[in-house]
């Protein structure tokens, strides 16, 4: 996803290395430069304002030009700043709460929701031995619950068995009694998309929230879409609360930039990443490991 950033970003970072002494003009101009690359990705442009700012501004300091290495001090600077408009530290899942912990999955259609809502409950069945519930509230495509219970079947995640004619509200309330009753430790609510943000999803969303009181409340945004992910993210956060993101198809050659803005823009941290179809195909997301790559 980040090839072709990655590319310019060393590019410019190896000139300034190569140079032995460095003035600040060489920094600004560099910048200028990063500047260019960061806003070719996509990453959104206040973000990228802030970080040349503050790259600038820590690089100029005397005791990084005077130094024996200016330019590998600067690729540090780089790296740092990277690092934490990234969010700093991985966010994994929070599952300190009471159990059943409810985590209510949110996003457009085909964004990846029901395929990640298994991929976290294999995880969590597999990884961390826990008894994992499934439910889809999607009752506006009738494919869509069953798509879950197919995906159950095959990781071996028990779904809530669908009743027809129910509310999603109804059915978040069935899934977490049948998860108390049955001693479930997590409930995954895959819950219906559109293939735009509309005020009865929005509505329908805050009376899942308010009635499951999930203790996740995760975005799933596709990374390809650039922008209008950030902007989703924004949109969903600000009507019906999220806890976190999941940016899938991180697998796909985007420009990646839109990944980069998710956190500064949001403030709102990127837990996993989607890394292909198969159910397996999910990663934490690590600030760090994402700048080593983007500088190679
Ligand atoms: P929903 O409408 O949001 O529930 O979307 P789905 O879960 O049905 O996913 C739509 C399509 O995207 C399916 O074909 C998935 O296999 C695919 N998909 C989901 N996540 C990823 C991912 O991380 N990478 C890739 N390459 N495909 C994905």
């Amino acid at each position: 996803m980040f090839e072709s950033l990655s590319d310019r970003l060393s590019g410019i970072l190896d000139k300034l290395t190569k140079r032995g002494a460095l003035s600040e003009a060489d920094v600004s101009e560099a910048m200028r430069e990063v500047r260019r690359a960061l806003i070719e990705a996509d990453v959104a442009l206040p973000v990228v304002r802030s970080f040349t700012d503050k790259v600038r501004n820590r690089a100029v300091g005397h005791e990084v030009l005077k130094s024996i290495t200016p330019g590998q001090q600067v690729v540090k600077i780089v790296h740092d700043q990277l690092v934490e408009m990234l969010g700093s530290e991985a966010k994994p899942i929070d599952l300190d709460a009471p159990a059943p912990v409810c985590i209510m999955m949110v996003g457009l259609q085909g964004s990846g929701k029901t395929t990640t809502t298994a991929k976290i409950a294999r995880r969590l069945a597999t990884r961390d031995k826990l008894k994992v519930l499934m439910a889809s509230l999607d009752t506006r495509r009738p494919a869509a619950q069953e798509q879950l219970k197919v995906l159950g079947e095959q990781n071996e995640i028990e779904t809530l068995p669908i009743i027809a004619g129910q509310s999603p509200v109804q059915i978040a309330n069935r899934a977490m009694t049948a998860a108390r009753l049955g001693g479930f430790d997590v409930v995954v609510l895959d819950t219906a998309g559109r293939t735009h943000i509309d005020e009865p999803l929005m509505v329908e969303m805050a009376e899942i929230r308010q009635s499951a009181n999930p203790h996740e409340i995760l975005l799933v945004a596709d990374a390809l879409t650039g922008q209008d992910a950030v902007n989703l993210a924004t949109a969903f956060d600000e009507r019906v609360g999220i806890t976190g993101i999941v940016l899938t198809r991180m697998d796909g050659d985007g420009r990646g930039g839109a990944a980069l803005s998710m956190r500064a823009v949001t403030g709102k941290p990127i837990k996993l990443i989607g890394t292909g179809e198969k159910a397996d195909a999910l990663e934490d997301f690590h600030p760090s490991r994402i700048a080593d790559r983007i500088l190679g």
